[in-house]
């Protein structure tokens, strides 16, 4: 299978994509990790990665774009895959549209997990006490979410349109909106 997962900062994304992968697919591509994994080795790319996330804004298409190219034709990837924290604006999901058409492939389903921003600033307030994310500040959480709804949040239209969007209640607990996933899942499969 081929998914998407997408939705506010704080939404849990991370945490129901390492579950649908063990469950479901290979490879679990995030972004975010590859960001930050970029920005701890030192490379160009993090150096570059890096002035963007403190800001909370997003990383150029282009360079977002070249990656994703690069990781999706890996081995792992090829058998199917769950895309996290990508894509996030309209020129991305044009782009990965592209490659998906190249091969004949396609997405299956476009998980966007939905919850109040009220929720999302106490969750990561409460995470950065544990995990020190350094883009985890009052403001720049702020940013990531105004920058999430002017940009990422219109694709969920787009993916309506392709009739493969899901949209899933991230309020609850872990289990339970894994649960709801799950449902989303198993009718995909059949
Ligand atoms: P969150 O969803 O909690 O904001 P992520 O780990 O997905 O966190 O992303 C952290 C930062 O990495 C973003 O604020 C952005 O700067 C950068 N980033 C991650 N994915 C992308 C992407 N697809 N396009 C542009 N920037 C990205």
């Amino acid at each position: 299978m081929r998914l998407i997962l997408f939705g506010p900062p704080g939404a849990g994304k991370g945490t129901q994509a390492n579950k649908i992968s063990e469950n479901y697919v290979a490879a679990h591509i995030s972004t975010g990790d590859m960001l930050r994994a970029a920005v701890k080795n030192g490379s160009e790319l993090g150096t570059l990665a890096k002035s963007y996330m403190d800001k909370g804004e997003l990383v150029p298409d282009d360079v977002i774009i070249g990656i994703i190219k690069d990781r999706i034709q890996e081995d792992d990837a090829k058998k199917g895959f769950m895309l996290d924290g990508f894509p996030r604006t309209i020129a991305q999901a044009e782009a990965l549209d592209a490659m998906l058409e190249e091969e004949n492939e396609s997405i299956d389903t476009v998980f966007s997990i939905e919850v109040r921003d009220e929720e999302i600033i106490q969750r990561i307030l409460e995470r950065a006490k544990i995990e020190g994310r350094e883009d985890d500040t009052e403001d720049v959480v702020k940013n990531r979410l105004s920058v999430y709804r002017n940009q990422t949040e219109p694709l969920k239209e787009f993916y309506k349109s392709e009739g493969v969007l899901s949209e899933v209640d991230g309020m609850g607990t872990i289990d339970e909106v894994f649960e709801r996933i799950q449902e989303v899942l198993n009718k995909v499969e059949q």
